[in-house]
């Protein structure tokens, strides 16, 4: 079973409305549904502090504490579709940063629940 980190928007996260708390990466992730293909054992959830600069740090912390290397690190659908987007970064450079700096392949998004 492919073993993920999710990446959460901590922006939008700490609002309370976008991410109201019922984690619908988390049943993405253990249905194989949305950007699961399977499902998938998450192994750490990240949360992304503005402006980015501690989210890789984060993540290498989280695989370091875990003992436990993600097969790949997926950017929740809060990051990913936030509008207004995210005024520092966004998912494409985000993504782009966490690949080149862990070698981890990144995908954008995780459910398309409503
Ligand atoms: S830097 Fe962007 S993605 Fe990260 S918490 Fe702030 S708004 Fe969200």
């Amino acid at each position: 079973m492919e073993r993920v980190a999710i990446v959460g928007c901590g922006a939008y996260m700490d609002s309370g409305y976008g991410c109201p708390g019922e984690w619908r990466c988390l049943k993405a992730a253990a249905l194989g549904e949305g950007a699961f293909e399977n499902p998938a054992q998450v192994v750490s959830f990240v949360k992304c502090h503005c402006p980015g600069r501690t989210l890789v740090p984060n993540l290498g912390m989280a695989a370091k504490l875990s003992e436990i290397k993600p097969d790949a690190v997926y950017l929740s659908s809060c990051l990913v579709n936030a509008k207004p987007g995210c005024p520092y970064a966004g998912a494409d450079e985000l993504a782009e940063i966490i690949q080149s700096k862990t070698g981890i392949p990144v995908i954008k998004g995780t459910h398309d629940y409503h």
